[in-house]
């Protein structure tokens, strides 16, 4: 497998500032925040893509809508965005599979 950067992530060699972990899930601040909370939640699993996930993926990816539910009622958060982008012509940058979690302030839709 060619390197991921959110791979890397997991793995530690790339710094990130974290707000979840668990042993399917991380979840730590977008670099380049488009909205006042900006948080990224990413399956441990190496999953390209909605495009390329499977049958078995079904779980993980389901749990980081609840993750993302975790969150926002540790942060107090009323309401809030999820976002994936999926395949390059659907806006995905990084290629292993996350979902944006976005709330408060002007959320700058078109950029992420
Ligand atoms: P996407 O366009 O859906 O693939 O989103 C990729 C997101 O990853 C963008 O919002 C970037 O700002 C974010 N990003 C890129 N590099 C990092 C990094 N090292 N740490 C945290 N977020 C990152």
């Amino acid at each position: 497998m060619s390197s991921c950067l959110f791979c890397e992530i997991i793995g530690g060699s790339i710094p990130a500032k974290k707000v979840f972990e668990d042993d399917q899930i991380l979840a730590f601040y977008d670099i380049n925040p488009k909205a006042k909370t900006h948080i990224l939640i990413i399956p441990k699993k190496h999953i390209e893509s909605g495009l390329t996930a499977q049958e078995e993926d079904e779980s993980v990816l389901g749990h980081l809508i609840l993750v993302a539910k975790k969150i926002a009622q540790e942060q107090n958060l009323e309401g809030y965005k999820l976002l994936m982008n999926v395949g390059k012509k659907g806006g995905q940058v990084i290629f292993h599979v996350h979902l944006h979690l976005l709330a408060g302030g002007k959320i700058d839709l078109e950029s992420c």
